[in-house]
């Protein structure tokens, strides 16, 4: 099939790359000229596991192009996938401007039926919208053209996003239309011969599901982290309590993690938006609101146990920080937790000293040149003079710690765990002081 994806970030890339990979004539564009110019160079613009070699082998065989032309664009697939960005607004609802002049180009160069495949997540009722603009569009034009749009959320996770678009637990697609669900069934077949993982409903509850996801997701990291603050100041090991409750089958292990708040591009936003949805359908979401403010408190977590550390006094302190990114597996800083600790420290007068395996770039191109932050090569280097070690991204380099060797290293024995990697017992012994999350005596 010929498919052309609009947008080249961590979604639209992927979902380009996965469909060329399994044989699909892929045509991927972008109104960023300097991103286009670098996948053309052959570059990745992100940092995602398999993702380079697999545009590279398909750009080898021909099957994925780049362009920044919309008319090329447009006139090539039949499949007119959107993945764009969707940011918030100032309101926490979503910002449609992307999608809609996306959907605005389909309607002033399409010559033929068009699907409009909408992959960015998007409040309810954006298919109708997208289809006015496409309307609107060809009416300037003074043709009539027949097209249809649908709803076909993504789910992947940044760091696994490969796996997770190949091997996924369902394809939605929202349409009414048969024409549609033939053409999206031909799109996806490659990925669908196993079992049958298309899950065709109405538009709809297809914009809705994604939301619903992503906000039980949420809700899930916020009820931990409300559960871990409580056991802090019970003297509970909210580790055991993670433990015992993920026994249950109806709750499961997945997903039950405490630590320093959820970040990245997807849950804050999506979360906002859902709330934002609710509220402009007079209906309070009070869940909604509650696992946003509980997210917003948790990243502060981490200064605030830095603060009672240094008994309130971090100006001309050096902090090391271990990890930048939002999550491992990724150099996504959307955020992240670490941006807040970062910023609180600098207005309490406090350096940072950093490192992060994927993230440096990003960090760099945030916050530029400044005199209280380095960003140093390795782990090793972040904790050189440093007077406290946090850790706030649970790469897999940091999971082993010769505690004896870092006391040394500091000029406070403190480190404070944002991702309780580390047993309590052994970090005291070795004579550190210990700050985790919900763990007991960590207060
Ligand atoms: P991103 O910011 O990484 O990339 C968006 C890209 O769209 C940018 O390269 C931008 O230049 C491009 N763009 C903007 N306007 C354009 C236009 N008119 N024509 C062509 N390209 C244009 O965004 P992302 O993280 O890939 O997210 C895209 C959508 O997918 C969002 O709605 C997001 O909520 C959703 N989503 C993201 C993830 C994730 O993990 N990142 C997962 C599932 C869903």
């Amino acid at each position: 099939m010929k498919i052309t994806v609009f947008g080249t970030g961590y979604v639209g890339l992927v979902t380009g790359s996965c469909l060329a990979d399994v044989g699909h004539n892929v045509m991927c564009m972008d109104i960023d000229a300097g991103k286009i110019a670098r996948l053309e160079a052959g570059e990745i613009p992100i940092f995602e596991p398999g993702l380079a070699e697999m545009v590279a082998r398909n750009v080898e065989a021909g099957r994925l192009t780049f362009t920044t032309d919309a008319q090329q664009a447009v006139e090539f697939g039949v499949l007119q996938f959107i993945a764009v960005g969707t940011p918030p607004d100032e309101d926490g609802s979503a910002d449609l401007q992307y999608v809609l002049a996306v959907a605005e180009t389909i309607g002033r160069y399409m010559k033929d039926y068009r699907v409009i495949v909408d992959k960015s997540t998007v409040p309810v009722g954006t298919a109708d919208r997208v289809s006015h603009r496409v309307a609107d569009a060809l009416e300037a034009r003074g043709v009539e053209l027949e097209y249809d749009v649908c709803s076909n959320p993504e789910f992947l996770k940044e760091g696994a996003a490969i796996e997770d678009f190949t091997r996924g637990a369902r394809i939605i697609v929202g349409t009414d239309s048969e024409r549609v669900q033939e053409l999206m069934r031909e799109c996806y077949a490659p990925y669908n011969r196993n079992h049958d993982k298309l899950m065709f409903m109405g538009i709809r509850a297809a914009e809705l599901t994604k939301y619903a996801a992503n906000a039980m997701l949420a809700t899930k990291i916020s009820f931990m982290n409300e559960i871990a603050n409580l056991a802090e100041r019970l003297g509970a090991d909210i580790e055991a309590v993670r433990r015992g409750i993920g026994s249950d089958p109806r709750i499961g292990y997945h997903f039950i993690y405490p630590g320093c708040g959820y970040g990245g591009s997807c849950f804050p936003k999506d979360v906002q938006a859902l709330a934002r949805t609710a509220h402009q359908n007079d209906y309070n979401a009070e869940l909604l609101n509650a696992v946003e403010s509980v997210n917003y408190r948790q990243k502060q977590t981490l200064f605030q146990k830095l603060l009672r550390a240094f008994d309130g006094e971090l100006a001309g302190r050096t902090i090391a920080l271990w990890g930048l990114a939002f999550k491992p597996n990724t150099d996504d800083m959307r955020e992240a937790p670490s941006r807040t600790l970062m910023e609180a420290l600098w207005s309490a007068g406090a350096r940072v000293q950093a490192y992060d395996p994927e993230a440096m770039h990003e960090c760099r191109r945030l916050y530029g040149e400044r005199a209280d932050l380095s960003l140093v090569a390795d782990r090793v280097q972040a904790v050189q003079g440093a007077d406290a070690l946090v850790i706030v991204t649970e790469w897999k380099e940091f999971r082993t710690l010769d505690f004896e060797w870092l006391k040394a290293q500091l000029s406070m024995p403190v480190l404070v765990d944002g991702r309780n990697l580390y047993d309590p017992e052994t970090v005291r012994q070795a004579g550190l002081m210990y700050y985790a999350v919900g763990r007991g005596e960590s207060l």
